[in-house]
């Protein structure tokens, strides 16, 4: 009950942090003569968004188990069933869908606007500020845009969003659910894929990971797939 309740209430003061934070911060920025920076900031943020959609989504696949506290239930499990029934993410209201993640945002928002308070004359706080805003909304609207991606008829502004690429687009993440389902791991809108993959940046993670002793999780937990 508690849970719901903050699944609730987070994606309602969610956009009024978000909206607070970015009114703030551009403001600062346009008070220092600076406002440009957020041409830069905004982008860095959407990107940043989809580095770490795409590494919290590597670790859950490829580390630890269901049965984990707090994280195997929130982020594991949910991760592993995903590729087992990939539409199940269609029947998720609005709420399930960003709830957990907006639990999450809040606080972080709720402290970047402290921050500004606390330190008024920074033009490099407001440009952080501005970016990491856009990263908390990325972040946010990941499983949403995910979600479009598994539905069988999306909205037109959800077809429109992917045909510009501005969110996952289907095609693309298609591959993420085909053998050998180790390569596409960024979903809010899968700009940073084609890099990643090319750096093979998660396979030199895990070789990075297994020398320092951290093993990948292995087949027999259920739903983990073999790399
Ligand atoms: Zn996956
Ligand atoms: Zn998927």
């Amino acid at each position: 009950m508690l849970h719901s309740f903050l699944e609730h209430a987070s994606v309602f003061v969610f956009p009024l942090v978000f909206g607070l934070n970015l009114h703030w911060a551009s403001s600062r920025l346009y008070e220092l003569e600076l406002l440009w920076l957020m041409a830069l900031a905004i982008p860095l943020g959407v990107v940043g968004g989809d580095l770490v959609s795409g590494i919290v989504h590597w670790a859950a696949d490829t580390y630890g188990s269901e049965d984990m506290p707090v994280i195997g239930p929130s982020l594991v499990k949910p991760f592993r069933l995903h590729h087992v029934y990939p539409r199940d993410i269609c029947t998720h209201g609005l709420v399930e869908t960003i709830g957990n993640v907006c639990i999450l945002a809040v606080p972080v928002l709720a402290l970047c606007l402290y921050l500004l308070w606390l330190i008024p004359e920074s033009g490099l706080l407001a440009f952080s500020v501005v970016s990491f805003t856009m990263v908390t909304a990325a972040t946010v609207a990941t499983n949403q845009f995910h979600k479009w991606a598994h539905q069988e008829h999306p909205s037109s502004l959800a077809r429109w969003l992917q045909r510009k690429r501005l969110v996952l687009e289907p095609e693309h993440h298609k591959r993420h659910h085909t053998q050998p389902f180790n390569v596409n791991y960024c979903i809010t809108n899968g700009w940073l894929n084609p890099l990643l993959n090319k750096l093979q940046f998660f396979r030199r993670l895990e070789a990075t990971l297994g020398f320092f002793g951290i093993q990948k999780a292995k087949a027999k937990d259920t739903r983990v797939r073999d790399h």
